[in-house]
């Protein structure tokens, strides 16, 4: 074990119970903004940004999270570490609930974010060492500047050139191995990687992509990818879930999916994947229309009003996440798997 290795690991978070166990688990996690109008400020309407989550991230895996712009991805990671304040759910912790034996600031120490826009993320008049150990330091960590070195040398930053620059002096991808050693600064268990490489170059965006590949075997870290990019989740994760409209539509081991996607949606996003080959180049929209607005979500399957298998049943009753037979571990919500669902091509049709 290196000595960065040493100093950074979660001594303060011991680990509890086995491998097998699950670091998170999310149960009926449930938000709703209110959509406020008039004089008064009254609530008018109410966006139904996450609606009954639940999923399990086990130690060490990564969790890709996909699916359109407001599908509530990124709402449901910023309720995860309570940037956003549910409504409504659970959130179970490496065996401790949120509220119960697990406080905010335990949590906050636990799970660590890495953002998008790798600018807006770092306070301009603080140098790179002092972004770095600014976490570690309001936690009372022991040597939050020697720990701040350790990191940047690991994320590849050579201390003696970058710790006293700003973050305007350094390129994008240099500021994103910043945000990542600041968030590896606080000793995370679980990192969550919110569009983390989707602002960088393809080249420097690989190059990233390996950093935190080897991060998660160095220093046993478990991540929650959240990418609109199916061939980046596809490279980091080890199971990917899909969202559709606040709601989780098919999670499953990513080669699972990867080779037969169950829900149509989920097949839609794989059909708009752009492909090198002309022989292979998408000729019609695989998905037509916009997304139904959160405010007021279709009835049923929300993907009925896009869905060209949709049936009166659709529209009727919300599917079931349910588990695909012979398929352990793959999870879709669709009456066209569920042979009791009363749909007419229920457990007939293949959507490959
Ligand atoms: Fe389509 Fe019906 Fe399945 Fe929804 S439940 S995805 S509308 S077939």
């Amino acid at each position: 074990m290196s000595a960065t290795e040493t100093m950074i690991l979660p001594e303060n978070l011991p680990s509890k119970g086995g491998p097998a166990q699950a670091l998170l688990t999310v149960k009926n996690l449930r938000k709703y903004f209110p959509v406020r109008g008039g004089i008064l400020g009254r609530t008018r309407a109410m966006v139904q940004a996450v609606d009954g989550v639940s999923f399990s991230v086990k130690k060490g895996e990564t969790l890709g999270i996909v699916g359109e712009s407001g599908c509530g991805k990124s709402t449901t990671a910023r309720l995860l570490i309570g940037l956003t304040e549910k409504d409504d759910g659970e959130i179970i912790f490496d065996g401790q609930g949120l509220g119960d034996a697990l406080t905010l600031r335990d949590l906050r120490r636990g799970v660590q974010m890495v953002f998008q826009d790798s600018y807006a993320s770092l306070n301009p008049r603080l140098t790179i060492e002092e972004s770095i150990a600014f976490g570690a330091r309001v936690q009372g960590l022991d040597d939050p500047i020697g720990r701040a070195h350790g990191l940047m040398a690991r994320v590849g930053l050579d201390p003696a050139r970058f710790a006293q620059r700003y973050p305007h002096e350094v390129s994008g991808g240099q500021r994103q191995r910043i945000n990542i050693a600041r968030a590896l600064a606080m000793s995370p268990r679980l990192v969550i990687l919110d569009e983390a490489v989707s602002a960088l170059d393809k080249s420097v965006e690989a190059q990233v992509l390996n950093l935190l590949a080897d991060l998660r075997e160095e220093f046993g870290l478990t991540y929650i990818f959240i990418s609109h990019d199916l061939n980046v989740v596809r490279y980091i994760s080890d199971r990917i879930l899909v969202m559709y409209l606040g709601e989780v539509v098919e999670v499953g081991p990513v080669d699972a999916i990867w080779s037969q996607q169950a829900h149509p949606y989920t097949r839609s996003l794989f059909s708009a994947m752009p492909s090198m080959d002309p022989d292979n180049r998408t000729k019609t929209p695989p998905l037509s229309g916009d997304p139904p607005n959160p405010i007021n979500p279709p009835s049923g399957c929300r993907f009925h009003t896009r869905c060209r298998f949709a049936d009166i049943v659709c529209k009727a009753r919300a599917p079931q996440l349910l588990e695909l037979p012979g398929a352990p571990g793959h999870f879709a919500a669709c009456h066209l798997h569920d042979l009791g669902s009363g749909h007419p091509k229920a457990g007939k049709e293949s959507l490959g």
